[in-house]
């Protein structure tokens, strides 16, 4: 289900939109400060440029902020399923707090989610040769 050709793979496993080989970041582990921000200027495998123009991340913003949004709904939901009488003191800090330790997390899965909008897959011999 989740295999090469679909954007699911690329966003999770955060590969290369493009070809689906090569990591996304230099660093893939969204808690290792190391290279936090690196990203290779270009796929080693098939070339895709993965900042297409000046700023191009900026709009992974609206994507994490979205993604936020979705994380504190479905916490919301979850706790009105399995704890109905919680209060709102215990939301707050279940889910900001653990959406604070998952920011790192949602920041990489932002940009990977971002860069899928612009980039499809395309098999080996679709590609161009560079
Ligand atoms: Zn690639």
């Amino acid at each position: 289900m989740l295999g090469k050709g679909n954007k699911l793979y690329s966003i999770f496993r955060m590969k290369c939109p493009r070809c689906h080989e090569s990591d996304l970041f230099v660093n893939k582990n969204p808690f290792k400060i190391d290279g936090f921000f690196d990203m290779p200027e270009k796929c080693p495998t098939c070339k895709q440029k993965f900042e297409m123009e000046p700023g191009f991340y900026y709009g992974a913003m609206y994507v994490s902020y979205a993604v936020c949004i979705a994380y504190l709904v479905s916490v919301w939901v979850a706790l009105l399923v399995l704890y109905p009488s919680f209060t709102l003191e215990f939301y707050l800090i279940a889910g900001i707090g653990s959406m604070v330790i998952l920011t790192p997390y949602i920041f990489k899965i932002s940009r990977a989610i971002w860069i899928n909008f612009f980039v499809s897959y395309q098999k080996p011999e679709e590609r161009e040769k560079f």
